[in-house]
């Protein structure tokens, strides 16, 4: 695990985002979805791994619905201390614009062994294209997985499916994320100022 290329796509004296070093891992496993409004509103899925955030970009967003295949494109490791940012990442900047929490919590990779070696289960699951745990979230519960879609270029696209397991946390109706989305969120905030501000001139022509 390695946070170089996280660290080269960064100037750290001009963005708020943590430049900490890959940290001993944790027991307990964290994880968050950031929801991040950059040249393209996506969510960033993270989940903690030996140390860092092992990371995917979700264009839609996770699902609580089994029918639903979200499109997940893994990205580079981040920091572990990136589960607790939220802010501006000021223009010029990588992934400029704004980030907030969507969800976050902890998980386990799912297996029936009480002994299983975590580590060693992620660990080959990352390997294998081929991840499945179990979150405990506040918007995201139960058992998930992560599919990493093999294309016959091998292995340079970085394209993975974010799945909801059916179990009884899971919905067979339309899940939004944006609809889970608090109305006043920085980034809802933003987007309807945006949005005004044509409205603003015009009435101050009149
Ligand atoms: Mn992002």
């Amino acid at each position: 695990m390695s946070l170089t290329t996280y660290k080269s796509k960064r100037k750290f004296n001009n963005t708020p985002e943590p430049d900490t070093a890959v940290i001993k891992g944790n027991k307990q496993l964290s994880f968050v979805v950031q929801r991040h409004k950059a040249s393209h509103l996506h969510y960033d899925f993270r989940l903690e791994m030996e140390g860092v955030l092992k990371s995917w970009a979700v264009p839609k967003g996770p699902s609580l619905n089994p029918a639903d295949k979200r499109l997940a494109m893994m990205v580079e490791d981040h920091p572990y201390n990136y589960k607790d940012f939220s802010g501006v990442i000021p223009k010029g900047n990588y992934g400029a614009g704004i980030v907030e929490i969507w969800d976050s919590g902890t998980y386990t990779p799912l297996t029936e062994d009480k002994n299983a070696d975590n580590k060693k289960l992620l660990r080959a699951g990352l390997k294998a294209g081929n991840l499945k745990f179990v979150l405990k979230g506040k918007k995201l519960k139960g058992e998930f997985a992560l599919v990493k879609i093999k294309n016959k270029s091998g292995d340079k696209e970085n394209t993975w499916l974010l799945i909801k397991h059916n179990d009884k946390f899971a919905t067979d109706g339309d899940y939004n994320s944006e609809k889970e989305t608090a109305k006043n969120s920085p980034i809802n905030k933003a987007l309807a100022e945006k949005t005004a501000e044509p409205v603003k001139k015009k009435l101050s022509i009149v």
